[in-house]
């Protein structure tokens, strides 16, 4: 194993359960060509700290998997927090969610790795190459302990760009299983969904936002609502099941607003799609809102849920302004509630919310906070930054 060195102040912040190394913070030399996938970091006295994982091929090239005592990294060592991640989503199956997170990477103990799943079908998503030694023996535990028909390989850009031709491993590759053509049907609250599992965003399915979705089911009764960043059509499936008097659309997207369509019909095939009371709008979403506006359009409930503005801690201050200016435009089209979430990781709850606060004065609105949510039970974050999903509900005045 791969053997390095840190900071007294790096080792602390490790011991209280910050799980990342990166490349500038190692003090030793590590030969270039070193094949391991394991590390173990020791402290200044020599004594073990962690083992992780490691990847000489990323900036963030250790990842710990165990801290305090040496342990074996093997099958059983994965069972035993298969395990336990399962416990923690035992209730979602008795509320009629058969698509959720198993495994949330670095908070459930399997750093950089994302497991979901989607009924019979489970998508592993990885963010380092580390992890391919120890594919096979993780197939075989979650074919196990799941019964599923097929695992999915999905890989960050990261970690594909480094892959050649001769890989063995490639992005949307079936590692268990029969190949299909990607479109899984999975139920969430009771509600139908489809997901792209080998082409869609993220695994297929934007499966942190069901708690909100939930929330807006039961806010949704008589009003008109307006969902802009899409995608498949989440929100709008549970507006509508809420009794919502009508819905509008907006994604830039085309094959978003589709896979929404088909998302409506699996739910409502009574009703045809679109519909009087069910239009959709593609294109820039700041753009369409400025027309609205102009049109002098409102909506009693508009859901802002826009992907990360802010893809580097660099990029932070562009994005809180980004989120100011899409909640104003957003609050000069609601006569109701507005729910605003922030996807950002670099970007911090606190920050956020004054961001919206902001945006909500400059459309000259008055407002009363309703409600903050964070992370669901199946996206735990054990350290600060693992929390990047925060929303704000807030009623908008006149
Ligand atoms: N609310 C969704 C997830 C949104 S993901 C859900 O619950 O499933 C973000 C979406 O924003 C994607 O579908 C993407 O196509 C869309 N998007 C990205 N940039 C956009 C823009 N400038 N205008 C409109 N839509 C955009």
């Amino acid at each position: 194993m791969i053997k390095i060195q840190i900071s007294k102040t790096l080792q602390g912040k490790i011991r209280q359960g910050y799980p990342w190394i990166f490349k500038y913070q190692i003090q030793n030399r590590i030969s270039e060509d070193a094949s391991e996938n394991l590390g173990v970091v020791y402290d200044q006295n020599n004594r073990f700290l962690a083992v992780g994982l490691w990847d000489p091929g990323s900036d963030l090239c250790f990842r710990v998997l165990s801290l305090g005592k040496p342990m074996k990294i093997d099958g059983s060592f994965f069972l035993e927090r298969l395990r336990s991640a399962k416990i923690i989503r035992a209730e979602l199956e008795g509320q009629g969610t058969t698509g959720y997170r198993v495994i949330n990477g670095e908070s459930d103990g399997f750093p950089g790795l994302v497991l979901d799943r989607y009924e019979g079908v489970l998508v592993l998503k990885l963010y380092t190459a580390s992890w391919f030694p120890f594919l096979v023996e993780l197939c075989e535990l979650f074919q196990k302990e799941f019964k599923s028909r097929q695992v999915v390989l999905r890989l960050a850009r990261n970690v594909s760009k480094f892959l050649d031709t001769h890989s063995t491993y490639r992005d949307g590759q079936t590692l268990y299983g029969e190949e299909t053509s990607g479109w899984v049907q999975f139920k969430e609250n009771g509600l139908k969904f489809l997901a792209d599992v080998v082409e869609g965003q993220k695994t297929g399915f934007f499966l942190d936002q069901r708690e909100n979705r939930l929330r807006i089911r039961g806010m949704a009764k008589g009003r008109s609502v307006l969902n802009v960043f899409s995608y498949s059509g989440g929100f709008s499936v549970y507006a509508l099941a809420g009794g919502c008097r009508s819905v509008m659309e907006v994604d830039s997207s085309s094959f978003a607003l589709e896979t929404s369509l088909r998302n409506l019909k699996l739910n409502f095939p009574e009703k045809s799609f679109p519909a009087q009371n069910f239009t959709q709008a593609e294109g820039d979403a700041f753009q369409i809102l400025a027309r609205l506006k102009s049109e002098k359009r409102f909506f009693d409930l508009v859901i802002l849920d826009p992907p990360a503005f802010a893809k580097n801690k660099k990029q932070k201050a562009q994005a809180l302004e980004a989120y100011t200016r899409l909640v104003k435009a957003g609050a000069q089209v609601t006569s109701g509630a507005l729910l605003a979430a922030s996807c950002s990781r670099h970007v911090p709850a606190d920050e956020f919310y004054n961001a919206v606060y902001r945006g909500i004065d400059s459309a000259g609105k008055k407002y009363k906070e309703i409600a903050k949510t964070g992370h669901a039970l199946d996206h735990p974050a054990t350290f600060a930054e693992a929390f990047y999903l925060k929303s704000i509900y807030i009623q908008v005045g006149r």
